[in-house]
């Protein structure tokens, strides 16, 4: 049987996205002032959670990362109600924010090779999006560097993101398929945009011990598949995971 979800209360913690007064909550006397997302948005984002948990999610520093991180505020205040169903949402200039469960997944996907269990050590995203899973593994990392090569989008991310004051968090404009020399190696790799092959810089800034995800090309039809690859003394070995659909790792900014 699948359960709606409960419908997200449309009551926003930021300045200009606020909802009006007759939607929003009451807050009785004792309770503490809203004074972030936590107070509306907790429920429906545990229900998220215990939907992705149910569906076959163990792994604790991701269950408490999506516990947290406020999806509702990386999307745009019209899809609000929708930030914490598993559907991918459009973040503007035809690109996507994607779905929890396949977040999840990748993320899961990268503490299933780490000895460290409890974090992502350094990480290199590229495909920085809204900035949500840029946020997710700030909470699970010591470093991350998150490419992106739209500007718009990386000032959107900065702008999100900026209110939660993330430390080991560092937003980059520019092409991530050189990946980021400066901050290399990296324990982890982690990309949100599918390209024909695997950029041979995301190889080389791999940390011995590292794994990378992204979707690539699986087929000369261009069906996508996500591969894991892991770096090893004396080489990579590569594993093909699950059918995605990720929009395209392009070349260049813009
Ligand atoms: N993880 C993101 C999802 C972003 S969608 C989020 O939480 O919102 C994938 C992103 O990859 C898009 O923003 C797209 O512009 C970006 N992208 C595509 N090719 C890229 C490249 N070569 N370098 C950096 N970013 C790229």
């Amino acid at each position: 049987m699948t359960q709606r979800p409960p419908r997200f209360p449309l009551v926003l913690d930021r300045v200009g996205r606020k909802a009006p007064a007759r939607q929003r909550e009451p807050v009785s006397s004792n309770a503490p002032p809203p004074s972030g997302v936590g107070l509306d948005s907790q429920h429906v984002r545990t229900r998220m959670v215990e939907r992705l948990r149910a569906q076959g999610l163990t792994c604790r520093p991701v269950i408490d990362a999506l516990s947290t991180v406020p999806r509702h505020l990386f999307v745009d205040a019209a899809l609000v109600a929708q930030a914490y169903e598993d559907t991918s949402l459009p973040i503007g200039h035809g690109q996507t924010i994607s779905k929890p469960s396949v977040v999840a997944r990748m993320l899961s996907l990268l503490f299933d090779a780490r000895g460290d269990k409890t974090h992502l050590g350094r990480v290199l995203e590229i495909g920085t999006g809204c900035g949500y899973q840029a946020a997710l593994l700030a909470q699970m990392a010591t470093l991350v560097i998150s490419v992106e090569r739209l500007r718009p989008l990386h000032d959107k991310a900065r702008d999100n993101l900026a209110t939660m004051r993330r430390s080991n968090l560092r937003l980059v404009y520019g092409d991530g398929r050189l990946g980021h020399a400066p901050n290399a190696p990296y324990d982890t790799i982690v990309c949100a945009a599918g390209g024909e092959a695997l950029p041979q810089a995301w190889l080389d800034q791999l940390a011995v011990g590292g794994r990378l995800v992204a979707p690539t090309q699986a087929d000369a039809r261009g069906e996508q598949v996500l591969v894991t690859v892991d770096r090893h003394e004396n080489g990579w070995s590569r594993h093909e995971r699950d059918a995605v659909r990720f929009v395209p790792l392009r070349s260049g900014t813009a």
